[in-house]
């Protein structure tokens, strides 16, 4: 039974709530509460790939990258509980010219910083992922600061963290909607009674814009499909041989479990209406686009031609969310007190998890945070995408061009 007040309620369990409780407890608010309609990651959080990648040209993201994977790097220590991050690094191969410059500014950026990437030729990049056949004119970019973890372990560890420093937690409580008094939220309306709140974090995965309607906000965050799957066992596949991202065919390719885990942007996007789905729909539960896999399969055996017969053991997929420029909204949406959105991660949560999660907890603490808010404002978009039509739709040409434009 849940209880019936909390000075903060996190909304939703997923890799960027827990990430948010356990910053709240970190931050000193005392009486937390998460809840989640479901158990703790069970929606979109354990299909992911759990790679991350923190080098980027733009300085914003840079920042925000800087204090993940340190994060991640540091995880135990940080939050007394282990998660498995091998961080075997990642290739990132661009064909053409205008993404080989992208990767000579990525080099910049690194050196920059004093870290220490390199640019590979094709036999040395060979020798670190036998099974990857890379084109001719190809530049490879070894970034040894990447990685990947299970994904579900990072929420996992999140909660179990947030919990040792003395949040609540309550699973199969569903929200469905805000109390709100004088433009303040004063607490959250449950199937099993309301629960007084002096702030609502609303981290809610696919549901955030949905629920954001019961309440009156048109927040520019929508559900888009992203589809991964895994291989059996194949010759050649080093247990921590670096991840492969291949720029214009927007593919990624990991080692798991002595397989390939490959997954790719700009197959058929599809975004949803959450309304389109029945009350009791579970993202497990999210129906293939078979198109979509077998166009990733056929984009990524051309760079690893031994995937060409391998069998699939496993399909993963889910609904990431996606703003219109592609950059997190973390913030309280105008005009309403006390209800801070963290949503939009795109097909990186896992990856921002802990930057976002702090963001929001210094947003409810009231204190000075550590990069500019007004970059992931819920309110940049104006009266753009106003529409769930051109909202949509622009998503979609986002998610199409992830590697392309935003990543
Ligand atoms: C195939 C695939 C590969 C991916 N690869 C990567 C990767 O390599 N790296 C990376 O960083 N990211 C990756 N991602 C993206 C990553 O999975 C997501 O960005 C992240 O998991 C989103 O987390 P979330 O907390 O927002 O959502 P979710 O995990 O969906 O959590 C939302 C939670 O909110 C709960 N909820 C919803 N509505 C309510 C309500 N009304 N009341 C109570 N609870 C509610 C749900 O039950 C759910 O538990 C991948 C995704 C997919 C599908």
């Amino acid at each position: 039974m849940s209880p019936k007040s909390a000075n903060v309620v996190v909304i939703g369990g997923g890799v960027l709530g827990t990430s948010a409780a356990f910053h709240l407890a970190e931050a000193g608010q005392d009486d937390v509460l998460l809840i989640d309609r479901g158990p703790i990651a069970s929606a979109t959080t354990p299909q992911a790939a759990g790679q991350t990648g923190y080098l980027n040209v733009d300085r914003f993201a840079r920042k925000f990258g800087m204090y993940c994977i340190e994060f991640f790097e540091n995880f135990e220590q940080r939050t007394g509980h282990a998660i498995d991050f091998r961080q075997c690094g990642s290739l990132r191969v661009a064909l053409t010219e205008p993404f080989q410059a992208d990767l000579e500014a990525r080099h910049k950026a690194a050196q920059q910083l004093g870290h220490a990437v390199e640019f590979l030729s094709r036999s040395q990049a060979q020798e670190l992922v036998p099974t990857f056949d890379p084109p001719e004119d190809c530049r490879i970019l070894l970034i040894p600061r990447d990685g990947y973890v299970e994904p579900k372990s990072v929420a996992v560890a999140f909660a179990a963290a947030a919990k040792d420093r003395g949040v609540a937690i309550e699973t199969r409580v569903e929200a469905t909607g805000l109390q709100i008094n004088g433009g303040c939220v004063t607490g959250v309306a449950t199937r099993q009674g309301t629960i007084q709140a002096r702030s609502v974090v609303l981290a809610a995965g696919a549901w955030t814009r949905q629920f954001g309607q019961r309440i009156g906000l048109n927040l520019r965050t929508v559900p888009v499909r992203h589809q991964a799957f895994v291989t059996g066992p194949l010759a050649g596949v080093l247990p921590r041989q670096p991840i492969v991202r291949i720029t214009e065919p927007q593919i990624y390719v990991r080692q798991e479990a002595a397989g390939l885990l490959v997954g790719g942007y700009g197959y058929r996007p599809l975004s949803f209406d959450m309304d389109e789905f029945d009350a009791t729909f579970e993202i497990r539960s999210l129906a293939a686009d078979p198109v979509y896999y077998q166009q990733l399969h056929a984009a990524a055996t051309t760079f690893f031609p031994s995937l060409g017969d391998a069998v699939v053991i496993q399909e993963r997929r889910g609904l990431p969310t996606i703003s219109p420029d592609g950059r997190l909204i973390i913030s309280e949406p105008g005009g309403l007190r006390g209800l801070v959105v963290l949503s939009a991660c795109g097909v990186g949560g896992i990856d921002r998890s802990p930057g976002a999660g702090r963001l929001a907890a210094e947003i409810v603490s009231g204190g000075q945070p550590w990069i500019d808010p007004a970059v992931l404002s819920a309110d940049r978009f104006g009266d753009q995408y106003a529409t769930d039509g051109s909202l949509r739709a622009r998503c979609e040409e986002i998610y199409a061009h992830h590697y392309h434009e935003v990543y």
